[in-house]
């Protein structure tokens, strides 16, 4: 792979940036710039027509300095080291910007979900915890679902898990269905932390979001959800929204349950009653008071990021903006809410189930809110005022409260 599209590479190079920024020594910024513990692992399935394959699994273990790893499990058919280690790194940082006790991780298993069978998925399951259970448990790391797991898979590793250990440990795995010791509030909990830190942002700058618009990119379950609460909490009108297959757009505004329906009816929102239809493109360069990107990855890039016309963008996806788009944004005045503190909302309530876990007592939705909101609202405040103090964009202010929150606990430790 090519160095500068190596994803630790880049991981690597906002570090050094970041620790230049803060005035950490070399063997801060290098220990901060290592992954502390990698395992490789083969695992042996019985698929259903009686043949044995091998697959390959990786778990990352970034940082440990603030707590245990968290990270989600992917399912991926390229999956490689280099995007873990990527993964592992920047939920290090996002586990540390929402002020939660705990490090980084991520795992991976090189395979097809879409071609594995539900009990070969099981035995998958099954055999990657068996390889990994002695580095995982609640003082260790914790996992959680990631692309292609679900909260089935992450039933399965927990029944393996507490199979191996004869004891009961829910709270070895998050993002468990409800059944089973999942958190209420787990659905929207993304969208939601997204939302408040909107609400925090407008407050910060002045920005008056009542009655005003929005509009979102990916009407995917982030989205979704996003269009909903942002009219619900903030108040907001829903004007455009756009999937894989393009985009509406409603002058005056939408019912955001309406769009959502249609969408989960139709399977897209082409044919919306009474809606223009748009290009992602056109509906990027929209006159709205708030953007949110939740697709894929780099969607603003340099060539459209000059016709953004909004004033806030939320970035619910992972690394929608490229870093020659962010200038451009910067320049522009647009206030840019970084994704690691936008879609922070979700691991953050990942979080709150394995609180509850422990204490085997389980909290209201309200609870779970107002606690999520606490959080999040913190983080977004921790961030601006790093970003006046150091005069940064919010997406470099939000590197260097979450690396010196680590780099303070690998001192205190007296690791470096
Ligand atoms: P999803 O698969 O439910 O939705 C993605 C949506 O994006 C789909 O509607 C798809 O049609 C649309 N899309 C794909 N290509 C597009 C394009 N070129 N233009 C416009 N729309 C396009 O996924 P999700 O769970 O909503 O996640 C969306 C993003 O948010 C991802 O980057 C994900 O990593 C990030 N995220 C999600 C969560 C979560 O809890 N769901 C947590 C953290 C980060």
């Amino acid at each position: 792979m090519a160095s500068e599209l190596n994803p630790f590479t880049i991981a690597k190079a906002r570090i050094a940036k970041a620790a230049k920024a803060l005035g950490l020594d070399a063997a801060t910024t290098e220990l901060l710039s290592t992954p502390q513990r990698e395992v490789w692992v083969a695992l042996p399935v019985k698929m259903d027509d009686g043949t044995t394959k091998i697959f390959q699994g990786f778990r990352v273990q970034y940082n440990t300095a603030r707590g245990p790893a968290k990270g989600g499990i992917r399912w991926f058919p390229t999956e490689t080291i280099d995007t873990v280690r990527a993964l592992a790194c920047w939920m290090t940082w996002k586990t540390s910007v929402v002020d939660i006790p705990l490090g980084g991780g991520k795992g991976g298993i090189i395979c097809d979900p879409k071609s594995l069978s539900t009990t070969e998925k099981e035995r998958l399951a099954r055999a990657y915890i068996r390889a990994i259970a002695p580095l995982i448990g609640i003082t260790k790391d914790v996992p959680a679902p990631d692309v292609y797991t679900n909260g089935q898979i992450m039933a399965w590793m927990m029944d393996e898990y507490e199979k191996i250990q004869m004891e009961c440990h829910p709270g070895v795995i998050t993002g468990k269905p409800l059944a089973l010791g999942g958190s209420q509030g787990r659905g929207d909990a993304t969208a939601r932390g997204g939302i408040y830190t909107v609400r925090e942002c407008a407050k910060a700058y002045g920005i008056d979001l009542k009655g005003k618009t929005c509009a979102i990119q990916g009407f995917g379950n982030a989205g979704q959800f996003a269009a909903t609460l942002a009219q619900d909490i903030l108040g907001m009108k829903v004007v455009a929204a756009s999937d894989s297959k393009g985009g509406v757009y409603i002058e005056g505004g939408v019912e955001a349950q309406k769009l959502v329906d249609y969408k989960l009816a139709n399977g897209s929102l082409k044919g919306f009653p009474g809606a223009k239809e748009i290009t992602n493109e056109e509906l990027l360069g929209l006159e709205v008071t708030v953007l949110f990107p939740a697709a894929l990855e780099n969607t603003i890039t340099k060539e459209n990021a000059g016709n953004l016309k909004c004033q806030i963008i939320c970035e619910l996806a992972n690394g929608p903006t490229t870093p020659e788009a962010d200038e451009i944004i910067d320049a522009k005045g647009i206030h840019l809410i970084p994704d690691y503190l936008a879609n922070a909302g979700g691991v953050t309530v990942s979080y709150f189930e394995q609180v509850q876990n422990a204490q085997n007592y389980y909290w209201e939705l309200e609870d779970v809110q107002k606690r999520l909101d606490q959080k999040m609202t913190n983080a977004f405040k921790a961030v601006y005022e790093m970003s006046v103090e150091k005069k940064t964009s919010l997406r470099e202010a939000a590197y260097l409260v979450a690396i010196k929150r680590v780099a303070d606990a690998m001192k205190l430790r007296g690791w470096v």
